[in-house]
């Protein structure tokens, strides 16, 4: 018996036969007597739909009224899902995020959780009834509503869990838990027991798409025991949690991520100061950089290469254009058909020649490598965007991850 956070994605609660199957295992869980909060997401497509119809209305509403549009696709799951309770018999009741008392930041559209104000959960979970909570949504300092980001209906549970102190938070999907490379690439990829926080960071940054990034931030910040594990059928999935069995494995996962760009600088002066200049400029309008590599000077010039977001390209190119001069460069380029693939391992550190296997399996593939960058925990690579799926199959056979 305990305190259970549980999450529903969208696919989860996409329709009837699928909010009954839901309402089925949480009554599972209540009739062993444990209190759940649980947090659901909008129903299959409807996040997207509702962007669809907002277009249709106006291509650039305010953030303000997205973020009510938005928050609507969550409160349907919640009610529907309550209703689906109710008829199982169960004493039930949904809340909004605001009722929840979970508060934001003003940002809308891409709003942090700053505090979660729990009396009224408290107060329901005391009446012994199941709670059902609106993911992606909190309200900010006005009394507006926000939302939290796409894929942000996890960080919301997350952070109830913490707020809560539950015992543990599940995350429940469509696939069965963390994989060692995405299963639509690799048919035979493994399924993890358990992942540390660190490189479950890594993996959803770098295109796993499993988790919202920020949700493993907060499981990390306050040791919140994570599961990631499919709806659909009835077996354990992915522990996230701090230490993992990395003794035992190296390489845990190869992730492939398309949203990613590269950008050149050519014939950059080769005097103290460029970077500053290039990385300050790009700082300055919230654009992240992440792989980046300098060329050796020659005739007094040289060239400076990096990745944003693919969804950043355009925004980067204006500014770096409009600064040319400023930092000397004689053209701009870029390059958008690229993947960055990657492997993450928190053994990685202490076991030499791992990239240079993973280097090998390229080579082997005949997939040529555009840019490397290095950490404690993972090795990426730029190749041509057409070759990422081959180069994660190859990595993935080369480090043996089926038969974990
Ligand atoms: N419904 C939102 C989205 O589709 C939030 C979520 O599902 O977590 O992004
Ligand atoms: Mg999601």
């Amino acid at each position: 018996m305990g305190l259970i956070v549980q999450k529903y994605g969208g696919s989860s609660v996409a329709d009837a036969t699928c909010l009954f199957r839901v309402a089925n295992r949480i009554k599972s869980y209540y009739d062993k007597g444990d209190s759940l909060v649980v947090v659901v997401s909008a129903q299959g497509d409807t996040t997207d739909d509702l962007l669809e119809k907002a277009a249709e209305i106006n291509k650039n509403p305010s953030k303000r009224e997205m973020d009510v549009l938005l928050s609507s696709g969550e409160q349907i799951s919640m009610s529907l899902l309550a209703m689906a309770l109710e008829k199982l018999g169960c004493p039930v009741i949904s809340l909004t995020g605001w009722q929840a008392g979970i508060s934001t930041s003003a940002r809308h559209s891409n709003a942090r959780i700053g505090s979660i104000q729990t009396d009224r959960i408290l107060r329901e979970l005391d009446q012994k009834r199941i709670v059902i909570v609106a993911g992606f949504q909190g309200i900010d300092r006005y009394d507006d509503i926000t939302t939290l980001g796409r894929g942000g209906s996890d960080t919301s549970a997350v952070a109830l869990a913490a707020a809560l102190h539950a015992d543990k938070c599940q995350i429940y999907t469509d696939v069965k838990g963390v994989y060692t490379a995405d299963p639509r690439i690799v048919p035979d990829a493994a399924k993890l027991e358990d992942i540390s926080y660190d490189e479950m960071l890594e993996l959803s940054s770098l295109g796993a798409n499993v988790l919202h990034n920020r949700s493993v931030e907060v499981g990390k910040k306050f040791n919140v025991k994570m599961e990631v594990l499919s709806s659909f059928v009835d077996e354990p999935g992915t522990e996230v949690k701090e230490v993992s069995k990395v003794e035992k494995m190296i390489v845990r996962g190869v992730a492939r991520d398309n949203e990613v760009a590269r950008i050149s600088l050519k014939d950059v002066g080769d005097v103290p100061g460029k970077a500053f200049t290039v990385f300050s400029i790009l700082a300055q309008k919230n654009i992240n950089v992440d792989i980046i590599l300098q060329s050796l000077g020659r005739d007094g010039k040289r060239d400076i290469s990096f990745t944003v977001s693919e969804s950043a390209l355009d925004a980067a190119l204006q500014v770096l254009e409009e600064n040319r001069d400023v930092i000397g460069a004689a053209e701009v380029l870029h390059d958008s058909d690229v993947s960055k693939v990657s492997i993450v391992g928190a053994g990685m550190v202490s076991n030499p020649g791992v990239a240079a296997n993973m280097f090998e399996a390229l080579y082997n593939a005949n997939i040529n490598i555009k840019m490397i960058s290095t950490s404690e925990i993972k090795v990426s690579v730029l190749v041509a965007r057409n070759e990422g799926d081959a180069a994660v199959r190859a990595i993935h056979e080369k480090f043996n991850l089926s038969n974990i």
